[in-house]
């Protein structure tokens, strides 16, 4: 298939401990046997934990101490690192986007590895540059809960950034991990938008006047990605989708439209969530499912590479700039 696919989010690494299989071939929404029938394929893989989950049969609540959330944080990127090396004949750690250009010539799956909420790592600069050591290369400052840097979209307070916050992503910037801030406050959003010499990402937020939904972005904060040379990626979870919950590939559609209609031929890439959504929308399986929305939008007339900038080279020229 000459499709290019480079999709900025998934939880599959958190999906296969959970179900104890690999990232080669599984039952999941993303596997690399899958992923590499796109040419080329590049994968942003989360480090990602739910409270109150299962996984390592651990009972936790929302409310996981800070050291034991570090702790996870650590031990999934280290599991994550694992399977990287368990399959380092077709999957490459990337740390660049020079690498990420490389490995694609080589025709192997191009992976990085991004961290959906700081507090994963410790919400400290002592554990982001030991995880940018690691090769960790992008960050979600929060996830839905808000934490010692920053408040969430889905969090009570609706808060900015604070001071260590503020810290934090002067301190990723000058390493070279690119701020992700999908699942942060709209206040979050802006707070970190004055802050911002390197572009920066939604890597997996929607559009809100397409769909109403916290989790989206407003179109001024669309207009400050592409302002800034940055992107948003297209989220196929339902919720963020259509606001009745049912929705299928014309909805992803209708989020792409507003989108460019906005300006954002630079600025929009693929950010599926996949692995992290439960029922995925109608038309849609996983990450075979790139392709039925790549014909989508071709039958839409929209030219061929500006679909190819949506699917891969707008997410490759943003990380150019933001590592
Ligand atoms: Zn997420």
């Amino acid at each position: 298939m000459h499709i290019p696919v480079f999709d900025a989010h998934c939880d599959t690494i958190f999906e296969a401990e959970k179900h104890r299989c690999g990232l080669r071939e599984n039952r999941l929404q993303v596997d690399l046997r899958r992923g590499l029938r796109y040419t080329p394929y590049a994968q942003v893989f989360a480090v990602f934990t739910r409270p109150q989950t299962d996984w390592e049969n651990a009972d936790f609540s929302k409310d996981r101490p800070p050291e034991l959330l570090k702790n996870i944080g650590f031990a999934l990127l280290g599991r994550l690192l694992y399977a990287f090396e368990a399959n380092a004949d077709i999957l490459t750690l990337c740390r660049s986007a020079a690498e990420i250009r490389k490995t694609a010539e080589q025709g192997r799956a191009a992976g990085l590895i991004a961290v959906e909420g700081a507090e994963l790592l410790g919400s400290d600069t002592a554990g982001l540059e030991l995880a940018y050591e690691k090769g960790v290369r992008l960050v979600n400052l929060c996830w839905n809960f808000d934490n010692p840097l920053c408040g969430a979209a889905n969090g009570p307070t609706k808060s900015g950034l604070t001071d260590r916050g503020r810290a934090y992503v002067e301190r990723m910037q000058a390493l070279g991990i690119a701020v992700d801030l999908s699942h942060a406050s709209e206040r979050t959003f802006w707070d970190t938008a004055a802050l911002m010499k390197r572009p920066m990402l939604a890597g997996h937020s929607n559009a809100k006047a397409v769909c109403d939904h916290p989790r989206n972005l407003t179109d001024g904060q669309f207009r400050e990605l592409i302002r800034q040379g940055g992107a948003a990626g297209l989220n196929l979870c339902r919720d963020f989708l259509n606001a009745s919950g049912r929705a299928g590939i014309e909805d992803v559609l209708r989020h792409a439209e507003h989108f460019l209609a906005l300006g954002g031929e630079k600025a929009l890439c693929l950010g599926g969530d996949l692995d992290g959504i439960d029922r995925p929308p109608s038309g849609i399986t996983g990450i075979e499912s790139y392709g039925e929305i790549y014909e989508a939008l071709l039958r839409r007339n929209y030219p061929e590479a500006l679909v190819r900038d949506i699917f891969y080279n707008n997410l490759l020229a943003v990380l150019e700039r933001a590592l």
